[in-house]
């Protein structure tokens, strides 16, 4: 049987587990990525069809990697965000909220960028890292320490032993129910539908969410006159609204936008994803740890799932990189510790923040919209509140990894 020993093992090669390998890999260290998905839906259009919010600390990782560049081409920033209340399906409430770039010092506030665009560039850089090795059609059905290594056994019969295991296996983490890590779960009974359109008036930047009874419609600037869109709400309604025919969908989805962009045309296929909030009570144990939705699962309602799964990635790099250096065990739990350390404070601000603003934005419940309605108009005139929040947004704030300042490890 096939056997190889390695430096990390990374279950899950999503964007957040591609990032880690590729930090790694490029630092000298051995890496395997293993994957469940074939090559080719890995890469295809139909699988991929969200588009990320970056924010400046995650492009500043990507710059290091000397991705951003290449990114940025084909990436759209926002410059001003609009959020306003929706009290039905086509009546907006004359309470919003607006932020723009000049309240920052940066010329936007956040980048648009399109997964299957991201992951490609991702792993073109991977390919040419020859310490990583990318598994993919492949599953761990043995997960064990053995003689102070971790041994993976894959389906194919192939055996691995490494240092330590990562798990980005996203949600539900197999790899950390495999590690005896428990984690706190709350189902919304929401969903999101996501799908990116043409139109016909020029988007100028602006993103806008409207916060329905039921949830949250983003509509977010895409590169070109396109736009992505992610419509929230219960999941038996997005059930049905998600089967309906692509003209009656777009008639749905302009009435609850008030027809802003003109015309809309779809531009990719809509996929439906169920919303759900989750985080590990643990993040490491003996040779292992787990970054990105494997760790937390957070509402939509912000865009900063992946954010936070990019802050993970910059935390655990530069712990791993500069424990080698040392000539630390990397996988001990001393050195471990000092992730879980560093990462647990903002993980667990950002899963509460997001459950917050979903379950008060949007509501049925008369009396909290109102109240809603007035910390909108509050917040609106407050300018520094308002700087405060971009601050906090921008992924800059509090003891930041050097990545995510633009810094090499
Ligand atoms: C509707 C919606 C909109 C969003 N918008 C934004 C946004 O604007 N900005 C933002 O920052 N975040 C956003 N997010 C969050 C973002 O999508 C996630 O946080 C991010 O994709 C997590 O990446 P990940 O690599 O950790 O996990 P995933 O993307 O879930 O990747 C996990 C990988 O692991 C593989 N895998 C799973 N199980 C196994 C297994 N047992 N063995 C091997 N491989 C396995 C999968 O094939 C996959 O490739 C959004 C989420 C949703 C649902």
């Amino acid at each position: 049987m096939k056997q190889k020993k390695i430096n990390v093992a990374i279950v899950g090669g999503g964007i957040v587990g591609s990032l880690l390998a590729l930090i790694l890999g490029l630092n000298g260290f051995r890496v395997s990525i293993i994957d469940r998905q074939k090559k080719e839906n890995y890469f295809s259009n139909f699988h991929n069809v969200k588009s990320y919010a970056l924010n400046e600390g995650s492009c500043h990782l990507l710059s290091v990697l000397e991705i951003w560049d290449i990114v940025k081409q084909k990436s759209q920033p926002i410059t001003k965000i609009l959020l306003q209340q929706g009290s039905s399906i086509s009546s907006i409430q004359p309470f919003e909220l607006e932020f723009s770039a000049d309240l920052k010092t940066n010329d936007h506030i956040f980048n648009m960028v399109e997964e299957i665009y991201l992951k490609k560039v991702i792993r073109e850089k991977i390919d040419k890292c020859s310490n990583i090795e990318c598994l993919y059609s492949s599953k761990v059905i043995e997960q064990n320490i053995d003689n102070f290594t971790i041994k993976l056994v894959l389906d194919n019969g192939q055996i691995i032993n490494s240092d330590l295991l990562v798990g980005s296996d996203g949600y539900p983490s197999l790899s950390a129910k495999e590690a005896k890590i428990k984690h706190f779960n709350y189902e919304y009974n929401q969903s999101s539908i996501v799908g990116i359109f043409k139109h016909e008036i020029q988007h100028e930047s602006e993103a806008v969410q409207i916060f329905l009874p039921s949830g949250p419609l983003a509509i977010l600037p895409l590169f070109g006159n396109r736009s992505s869109f992610v419509w929230t709400m219960d999941s038996n309604d997005a059930n049905r609204i998600f089967k309906l025919s692509d003209s009656l969908f777009l008639k749905n989805l302009n009435t609850a936008f008030q027809n802003r962009r003109g015309k809309i045309e779809f531009e990719s296929n809509r996929n439906i994803f169920p919303i759900s909030l989750a985080f590990s009570k643990k993040l490491v144990k003996e040779k292992f740890v787990i970054i990105g939705d494997a760790a937390h699962k957070i509402h939509p309602i912000a865009g900063q799932g992946l954010n936070l799964g990019i802050r993970d990635v910059a935390a655990l790099a530069e712990i791993l990189i500069l424990s080698k250096r040392l000539g630390e065990d990397i996988g001990s739990r001393l050195v471990l510790e000092r992730y879980a350390k560093w990462r647990n404070l903002d993980i667990l601000s950002i899963v509460f923040f997001t459950d917050f603003a979903n379950r008060f934005f949007s509501n049925k419940n008369y009396l909290k919209k109102f109240s809603s309605g007035i910390a909108f108009k509050l917040l609106n005139n407050s300018k520094v509140i308002k700087k405060y929040l971009m601050r906090e947004a921008s992924g800059l704030n509090g003891n930041i990894p050097k990545l995510l300042k633009g810094e090499k490890i």
